[in-house]
């Protein structure tokens, strides 16, 4: 462990510590917070800041904010962690040593905070899609790391300009981009405004003066009027008996930037010093408002009631826009005492520490769910529904509209019909054909605005499709179009692939059972037959492999009935020749088993993959051009002068009878014609041979095939022909199962 290094420690700042703590919270263990000071004093030594204070500065400056923010809620274990918020980052301190001193929960904050001091969001989409969720994640865990790191953010800004300026940047856009936006989601407003004026000050400064001038030209020209303003309200609330403060507003430079940036002009942004009043109760709030329209005139359209319907990020306040005799414009506020914490300090306002540091669910559920959802699409989502989700639940505005039923729904900003149907319910939603807003039919992507009335038209047979993800702008309402469009492309690859599987089953005549199905999706690696089915019609499993499968077990079966047939068995020779290719000498030739043509049999030629050619029946469905390009067929023909014989795989079906089997051998013995295997198998009543026959010509195999036939009990005799994979459609070997 270090030693202390004399004149390191400081101890008029660790006075000044514990004693506002002292003042503001009382509960804050002031022994544990003291140790923990004079061991963040050791860690960090005589390090100093850019600015060349102590680094302790930054320590007791970071305690403070929290302080500000918290208040009385701030606990003894928040104040420990942010002391050490980063001597495991820029001491030698390890992270157990946190924990051997402290304790596993301050270890753990710390810890948080460190991880998040190591991303950073100015990389790839993805790679920031993967630190938003690490953010966020940590968050969710325990809100108390994203508090001291929005402290630990804000005291940065506020001493920024001793950073070299590419890095002052950096940090600028950052804070702007990512962790405003994160305060103003937790409503920690104070703290919000603050990061968003600090990082405009330094992305754009030239702007930032000139705001200032403007403003405090502005201010000295309004000040006159507001007071007398100020002076009538103040009047007619005491008249009204409500005990209520009026007082002007901070000016938020960054917001209006924002304003004028998007195209308004200075001069027209009227809540540059808007007024507010602050009551002690709710219903004061109300009889304060009637007061204000009592003495000026309402603007039509500016009341909004975030008292009702609060903002997802806590807010709440009446807010209406009065015009003054002189018709100027001024906007009011209207808030209780907790109404004006929570709008400062958001969900620090609520913070209740819960053992284990989770987050309380009914705040959540305040948040609009923010931290559980958060959590949800933290598992379920992929980067990028994750960056939606996150764009919508952290940049997104907000628009408040009512249903037909004048019930107030809250969306975010550029919000359309669809958005509202699907907030409404997953049912409306889909079945969604048009809308009306405030009585007029308008198209689907009509972007709703404050106080619209939004009736949506809904028909049975309606349905999302593509261009609805370009529609909605809600993550939630995107993410149930995402899910509708895969179900539905999921149920239409299963039932394609179910029938692409049943037609060549059928073709193939097999009967096949349920459960021997489930076995062969489970060979193939599919959880079900549902899968199998899907995959075969994505192309990742063929219709092949999946008779392959399947047929091991059946011939299985039918050898061992073979075995009962002395002499019948017996190994042909190999075909070597017996076709000619048009032009072409010289090639190596080999005959198709999935189709086995036999002279006589119109074939076609395919040119294989280091293989030659491969001659197949003209009918052979692995020669159809939806599987080869047509470029790789070549025209063959027989040869008249052969003499050789080829093996045909005959299929038998029919009724089961005693030496049915036998009868067959000799049907094909009789014309005469070699037997290469014979067997049978039956099921109930029904039979099933696979015989494999040496011909010379077609017309042989129609001998033997018209011998089987004329047998009693058979019902079916055919030439096999198998369906396979694609890629290797013309290699000689694939058919043999
Ligand atoms: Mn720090």
């Amino acid at each position: 462990m270090n030693e202390a290094p004399s004149g390191g420690a400081h101890p008029e700042l660790r006075a000044a510590l514990i004693a506002a703590l002292d003042e503001r919270a009382p509960r804050v263990d002031r022994d544990r917070v003291a140790a923990c000071y004079e061991f963040a004093a050791r860690a960090h030594g005589e390090q100093l800041r850019e600015s060349g204070q102590p680094y302790l500065i930054h320590l007791v400056e970071v305690c403070r904010i929290l302080l500000d923010l918290l208040e009385s809620r701030l606990d003894t274990t928040l104040v420990c962690a942010a002391l050490l918020h980063d001597v495991v980052e820029d001491t030698g301190i390890e992270a157990e040593d946190v924990q051997k001193r402290f304790g596993r929960e301050v270890a753990s904050l710390v810890e948080g905070v460190t991880k998040l001091s190591g991303l950073h969001f100015d990389s790839r989409e993805a790679a920031q899609a993967e630190n938003f969720r690490r953010m966020l994640l940590s968050m969710a865990q325990d809100l108390r790391i994203i508090f001291i790191k929005l402290a630990d953010r804000l005291h940065n800004m506020r001493t920024i300009e001793f950073l070299r300026e590419d890095k002052a940047r950096r940090i600028a856009a950052e804070t702007r981009d990512i962790y405003a936006p994160l305060a103003h989601r937790l409503g920690i407003a104070g703290i919000k405004r603050e990061l968003e004026d600090l990082s405009l000050r330094v992305l754009d400064p030239e702007a930032y003066r000139d705001l200032i001038g403007r403003v405090q030209a502005r201010r000295e020209e309004r000040e006159a009027f507001l007071a007398r303003v100020r002076e009538r309200l103040e009047e007619g609330l005491k008249a009204a008996g409500l005990k209520a403060e009026v007082s002007g507003r901070p000016k938020h430079f960054y917001s209006i930037y924002h304003k004028m940036e998007s195209g308004r002009d200075f001069e027209a942004i009227y809540d540059l010093f808007g007024l507010r009043i602050v009551t002690h109760t709710r219903n004061d709030c109300y009889r304060a408002l009637g007061v204000v329209h009592d003495r000026f005139t309402p603007v039509t359209d500016r009341f909004k009631d975030y008292i009702a319907t609060p903002k997802s990020n806590l807010y709440q306040s009446l807010h209406t826009t009065v015009l003054t005799e002189a018709c100027e414009m001024v906007e009011v506020q209207i808030r209780t005492r907790e109404m004006h914490r929570t709008a400062e300090s958001g969900v620090a306002a609520h913070y209740v520490y819960k053992q284990g540091g989770h987050v309380d669910e009914e705040l959540d559920a305040k948040l609009g769910g923010f931290l559980a959802q958060t959590a949800d699409w933290q598992r379920s989502a992929d980067d990028d529904e994750y960056m939606d989700f996150l764009r919508t639940a952290l940049y997104q505005e907000e628009v408040f509209v009512y249903t037909p039923r004048r019930e107030l729904r809250r969306l975010p900003k550029g919000s359309t019909p669809i958005d509202f149907a699907f907030q409404i319910h997953t049912a409306v939603g889909q079945h969604t054909v048009g809308a009306r807003v405030n009585g007029e039919l308008v198209p689907l992507r009509h972007e709703l605005r404050n106080g619209d009335t939004v009736e949506i038209i809904t028909s049975a047979q309606a349905q999302p499709n593509d261009d609805w993800l370009q529609i909605a702008r809600t993550a939630g309402a995107r993410a149930k179009i995402r899910a509708w469009l895969r179900l539905r492309r999921h149920d239409d690859s299963v039932a394609l692939g179910r029938e692409m599987l049943e037609r060549e089953l059928k073709r193939l005549r097999q009967t096949v059972s349920e459960a021997a199905l489930a076995e062969a999706a489970g060979a193939l690696e599919c959880a079900d037959l549902e899968q199998l089915h899907a995959r075969i019609a994505e192309g990742q499993i063929s219709v092949t492999q999946v008779v392959r499968r399947l047929s091991p077990a059946r011939e299985g079966l039918a050898e061992r009935f073979a075995k009962g047939l002395p002499g019948a068995l017996g190994l042909g020779r190999k075909p070597t020749g017996g076709v000619r290719i048009q032009g072409i000498d010289n090639v190596m030739l080999s005959f198709a088993r999935c189709c086995q043509p036999v002279p006589g049999d119109p074939v076609v030629g395919i040119v294989t993959v280091g293989r030659g050619v491969s001659v197949h029946r003209q009918d052979c469905p692995n020669t159809f051009p939806n599987r080869l390009p047509p470029e790789r067929r070549v025209p063959v023909e027989w040869d008249s002068a052969i003499g050789e014989t080829f093996p045909v795989r005959l299929l038998v079906y029919g009724q089961d009878r005693p030496s049915l089997l036998a009868d067959i051998a000799k049907a094909i013995a009789s014309v005469p014609v070699n037997i290469r295997t014979a067997g049978m198998a039956s099921e109930d009543r029904t039979v099933r041979g696979v015989f494999v026959v040496e011909v010379a010509t077609l017309a042989k195999l129609n001998e033997v095939m018209a011998a089987i036939r004329k047998l009693p009990g058979v019902t079916r005799v055919e030439r096999r022909q198998r369906l396979i994979r694609n890629e290797s459609a013309a290699r000689p070997d694939e058919g043999q199962a």
